[in-house]
């Protein structure tokens, strides 16, 4: 299998874009594929859910300027098949210095060339920052798919219309002419109210089969695995958080 690069990407805040991306990318390499996590997001939460300490110059921030090759960027993780290139402050900075560079969009797609083109990794799983802004738009470019987490709320419908529509423009853009939806993960599903229901089935009505059939149930152990730098399968590996990303693994 060639590499699969995967930006998971939504918008708007605490969806759930770093727990997804965390702990899909724990259970993608628990069932043996390759994965590497980029974590493009200078709030670093997914480096730091993973147990990783920041340290100066680790994120792909000098690849992104075309100083260093992102391969020496990337490090270990406690899990077997899992690494990861971490995130740190210098990312900040990055969206107005990639700005003022030539192809600018295309900075990322560029520098992971080079590891997608040796086919070391099943998948490349981007953790994408909440805004619409030149890092996310580097992912989108990056990209094979976008793989959409979507917070079971009101106003979930009136996003994801924003990021569909995204796709297009992307598309029709020439940034990336292939980039196809992975598909649209419910998160924090709360069985108990009426609302994770019927937004559920309000997604599935106008997006039918790209909407994955597991739903991520809210779960307290998904939200404290982080701060032991765990994802959910090695903190508490039989919860039901842990057996939903298992299942989204699979799909
Ligand atoms: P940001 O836009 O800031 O990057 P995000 O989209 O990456 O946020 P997360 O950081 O994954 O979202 O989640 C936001 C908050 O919700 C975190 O505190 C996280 O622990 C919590 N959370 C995420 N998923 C769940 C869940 N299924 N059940 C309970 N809490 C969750
Ligand atoms: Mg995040």
């Amino acid at each position: 299998m060639k590499t699969r690069v995967v930006a998971i990407a939504n918008q708007k805040g605490g969806v759930g874009k770093t727990t997804t991306t965390v702990n899909l990318a724990a259970c993608l390499s628990e069932c043996r594929k390759r994965v590497l996590l980029l974590d493009l997001d200078p709030q670093a939460n997914a480096s730091s859910g993973l147990g990783l300490e920041r340290v100066d110059g680790s994120s792909i921030y000098e690849a992104l300027l075309g100083e260093t090759p992102a391969a020496d960027k990337i490090r270990r993780t406690v899990l077997d098949r899992l690494d990861i290139i971490p995130s740190e402050m210098d990312l900040c900075g990055a969206e107005i210095d990639i700005a003022r560079l030539d192809r600018h969009l295309f900075r990322l797609r560029d520098a992971l060339a080079p590891i997608v083109a040796a086919d070391t990794y099943d998948y490349i799983l981007i953790d994408c920052p909440p805004s619409l802004g030149i890092l996310t738009m580097n992912a989108l470019a990056a990209a094979h798919t976008l793989f959409i987490p979507m917070q079971c709320e009101y106003y979930a419908l009136e996003g994801l219309s924003l990021m569909t529509g995204l796709i297009q423009k992307v598309r029709d853009s020439g940034a990336n002419p292939g980039l196809a939806l992975e598909g649209i993960l419910m998160t924090m599903f709360d069985a108990r109210t009426n609302l994770s229901q019927q937004v559920v089935r309000e997604v599935k009505t106008h997006f039918a089969d790209a909407v994955f059939d597991t739903a991520i149930p809210r779960s307290v152990r998904l939200s404290e695995a982080p701060s032991f730098g765990q994802p959910i399968i090695l903190y508490d590996g039989q919860c039901p958080g842990a057996k939903a990303y298992r299942q989204t693994a699979r799909e």
